[in-house]
């Protein structure tokens, strides 16, 4: 296929995209298709010799998208959203054609200059201080591996990087249980080991205890240890919880220890000013990061990292061979000082369109229907027979199970998620909470209704009403 048969191609690619969206209602949210089954037609080498677009692309119509979940559905209610907004998706189309990398300015300097004014858009539409500068990462667990490494590098006075770890004594990180699994991650690939990660208990709210983290710094000091730095959440993953940041960022700024919040899903939620509590003191945090690619809108990937001062993580990070100087200009911004991957998409471009095709107007409204809708879902479901609300819904996330007559709750639980995922209609995740299998709601697909929310509390009572037990 030539370049100047893409218009061509895109359009058929275009029809078949807009069409899709008209009929993605009628299809189930989640594949129906089993382990091997797309696999199986799927050649086992390439082509030698070119293939026909037309063949090429009739075999996507036949193949791949009966073997999609479809995340843009409007009854997607699984894990956290992956929105692509429309005026996202035109955005990345541009960006494909491109295909710049944006590592230095240099680069791309368009790619630098907007990234560095989206990012300045964010920080305005969060109510953060002014002095907060950031850049897009590729994932959160991305942003919090920099932020892990961060502290690790602040905490060893930034001989880690030169030395290696072997024989350093013990740098200790500071999280709660409800931590993403990307914390372990990030401690792991940074050579702090995930022994030194330590889990801080966490009150009846599921927020990590302040004091018990005051506590246990001055132990690991007493110990011989380093404490280096502590991962809060907001707005977590299993059940929506949120940490008390004011105590716990104090508690950092007193102890020299270095602060990172994520927010991936959650942060979304505070452009809205009303919501803005949750997070109280967020000014204090050294390192925040959230994701425009779940609940806001931005297509998959872009997920922001915003630093009350960047130089510690430049530091960390910088490295920068002769080949990657930049010769004829000083005082630019290379934004890869600040990622872990060299090479670096062009984001910035979908925040720009995502921003003014909707305004901050138009993204808040949704995220507050989403926000009440799914209050309402909840209080449907309490209604249901046999169905019991077990964490409240925090931002547009809770959890509920099902406790029918002389059976095992979480046999029951996890057998009527089976159902409701097998039944189409919705798609539906589970979690662990406090030892109990729960199943997860959370609203937040872009262009879902109330009538598509409050579907849920029918399905749930169609498919439980069955049961006899009932
Ligand atoms: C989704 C999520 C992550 C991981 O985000 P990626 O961008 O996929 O790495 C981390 N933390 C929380 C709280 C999340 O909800």
């Amino acid at each position: 296929m030539r370049y100047d048969e893409y218009g061509r191609w895109s359009r058929r690619a275009s029809d078949w995209i807009e069409s899709y969206f008209a009929t993605i209602d009628d299809r189930p949210v989640r594949a129906e298709t089993r382990p091997g089954d797309i696999a199986a037609l799927i050649p086992e080498s390439a082509p030698e010799q070119p293939e026909p677009m037309e063949t090429v692309f009739s075999d996507f119509e036949r193949i791949i998208p009966d073997g999609l979940t479809h995340w843009q559905h409007p009854r997607f209610f699984a894990y956290f959203p992956a929105n692509a907004a429309p005026a996202s998706m035109i955005a990345e189309q541009l960006t494909s054609a491109f295909g710049v990398l944006c590592m230095l300015w240099q680069t791309s300097p368009a790619g630098t200059e907007l990234e560095i004014a989206m990012v300045g858009w964010i920080r305005q539409a969060l109510g953060l201080p002014d002095s907060f500068r950031g850049v897009i990462q590729e994932s959160a667990s991305s942003a919090t591996l920099t932020a892990v490494l961060t502290m690790r590098e602040r905490a060893l006075g930034f001989d880690g990087n030169r030395t290696g770890l072997a024989g350093q004594r013990r740098v200790r990180i500071y999280t709660s249980d409800e931590a993403h699994s990307s914390v372990e991650k990030a401690v792991r690939i940074a050579g702090v080991g995930s022994e030194n990660l330590i889990r801080i208990p966490t009150d009846d709210a599921d927020s990590l205890i302040a004091e018990a983290l005051s506590e246990r710094i001055v132990e690991d000091r007493r110990a011989g240890h380093i404490p280096a730095g502590v991962v809060a959440v907001i707005g977590s993953t299993s059940v929506g919880a949120s940490d008390h940041l004011r105590p716990i960022l104090e508690t950092c700024r007193r102890e020299r220890l270095y602060s990172h919040v994520d927010a991936a899903w959650a942060g979304s939620a505070m452009i809205c000013p009303e919501l803005r509590q949750t997070w109280d003191g967020i000014e204090f945090a050294d390192s925040l990061v959230f994701n425009p690619h779940k609940w806001l809108g931005a297509q998959f990937d872009c997920s922001v990292q915003l630093l009350a001062d960047p130089a510690d993580q430049v530091r960390t990070l910088a490295v920068k061979p002769g080949y990657l100087k930049t010769l004829e200009h000083s005082g630019v911004v290379d934004l890869s000082e600040l990622s872990i991957p060299l090479g670096r998409r062009f984001r910035a471009l979908k925040l720009w369109f995502l921003f003014r095709a909707y305004g901050l107007e138009g993204l808040r409204s949704r995220i507050r229907n989403h926000i009440a809708w799914a209050r309402e879902l909840e209080g449907r479901l309490a209604d249901v027979p046999k169905i019991e609300i077990v964490t409240p819904c925090r931002f547009s996330l809770f959890t509920f199970r099902y406790r029918p007559d002389n059976q095992d709750p979480d046999t029951a639980t996890r057998d009527l998620l089976q159902r409701l995922n097998q039944d189409g209609r919705i798609y539906l995740t589970q979690t662990i909470h406090r030892g109990q299998f729960v199943i997860r709601v959370q609203v937040g697909q872009f262009d879902t209704t109330r009538d598509d929310v409050l579907s849920v509390a029918d399905v749930v009572a169609e498919l439980t009403s069955s049961d006899g037990s009932a």
